[in-house]
């Protein structure tokens, strides 16, 4: 037999039914770097879940995922996955991604490189025995790192996975607010953040999670949003919005009416800002302009940066918006203003 005649014919399978290749692809592409939003005309967006899994929050938010026929992203303390090894299990038989949070919740600011990768690794090894998932996504606690902390990451193809807004479920908001909020505040490519645990704490449960979920759901779904775990975020990657040079790269800008119900309209910026120091830019919209500084990179808590501008009517369907980072460039782009209202849909 010939060398020709015994080669066998390999079916490529798209990436899209294979998650192994899927995350190695993300993997080649962004360990190391941190992803908060995802550039894309699509109307597509993503729920993640921090600080569990406990019960029964876990158990109550997988049901409506399931009521949804919705797939999430579930970062996990490696304290709950040791206490609860059966639920975290649960979660990702269920067809979720999962992800670390670290072990015990400590904010890595200061983090060395050695404690960086010990914290991660010791979470990665409690995930993979008890869900037999390996994970290469990791959310800092608090969203705060450092260069070591990257650098960790760098070393064992982590991808650092933040978030574009909070659901405040954290913060005491009840279902309501919860789901206007997050209405108001979504648009193509955005990674929202609820909460399915309270930093490891055993027994600690999110009452308004669940629910607040749900509404968000099915007013997102009801008006033709796909919701999808964060690696199917991460293949909707597309061109962002303006490259001023200089590692000053707009990925996008969406805006919305103040959630608090005061005048004006919020203005929210996402920028891809992988070195220091952070950059100075400008917005206007007509006659009122504001000054700000680029996100520090390693703060992942404010790494989309939202503007307020009190003088635009927050009935405004649009605005007309001048971003212009000093030396680089002026970026006009029309933002259509989110004005969505989930009372009015549930
Ligand atoms: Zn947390």
């Amino acid at each position: 037999m010939s060398n020709s005649d015994a080669r066998v014919k390999v079916l490529r399978v798209p990436d899209q039914y294979n998650p192994t290749m899927r995350m190695r692809r993300i993997i080649s592409r962004w360990a190391g770097r941190v992803v908060f939003y995802v550039p894309t005309a699509s109307k597509t967006m993503s729920v993640s879940f921090d600080d569990g899994p406990t019960s029964p929050c876990t158990g109550r938010v997988l049901d409506v995922l399931d009521k949804h026929n919705v797939k999430a992203t579930f970062f996990m303390m490696g304290r709950c996955v040791e206490r609860d090894p059966a639920l975290a299990r649960e979660v990702a038989a269920r067809g979720h991604t999962v992800g670390s949070h670290s072990h015990y919740h400590q904010g890595m600011g200061m983090f060395s490189e050695a404690d960086a990768e010990e914290a991660i690794k010791r979470s990665r090894n409690l995930i993979v025995d008890a869900t037999g998932q390996d994970t290469h996504l990791f959310r800092p606690p608090y969203g705060a790192m450092n260069d070591e902390v990257r650098a960790a990451c760098v070393k064992n193809g982590i991808v650092v996975a933040g978030w574009t807004f909070s659901s405040g479920d954290w913060y005491g908001y009840g279902q309501p607010r919860i789901a206007s909020r997050m209405a108001k505040m979504v648009c193509p490519g955005t990674i929202l953040l609820f909460h399915d645990g309270d930093k490891g704490r055993r027994g600690a449960d999110r009452p308004m999670t669940p629910g607040g979920l749900d509404q968000t759901l099915d007013f997102l779904l009801s008006e033709g949003w796909s919701c999808v775990d964060i690696p199917c975020l991460l293949d909707e990657w597309s061109k962002p919005m303006c490259d001023f040079g200089s590692d000053a790269l707009l990925l996008g800008m969406s805006s919305n009416p103040c959630p608090g119900g005061e005048p004006g309209v919020d203005v929210h910026l996402f920028w891809d800002t992988p070195k220091k120091p952070p950059r100075a830019y400008s917005v206007s919209i007509g006659g009122t302009s504001q000054t700000a500084m680029m996100p520090d990179p390693n703060d992942l808590e404010h790494r989309a940066s939202t503007l307020y501008f009190r003088d635009v009517s927050r009935e405004a369907d649009a605005v007309q918006v001048r971003v212009s980072v000093s030396g680089l460039g002026t970026h006009e782009s029309t933002l259509q203003v989110n004005q969505a209202e989930v009372s009015r849909r549930v």
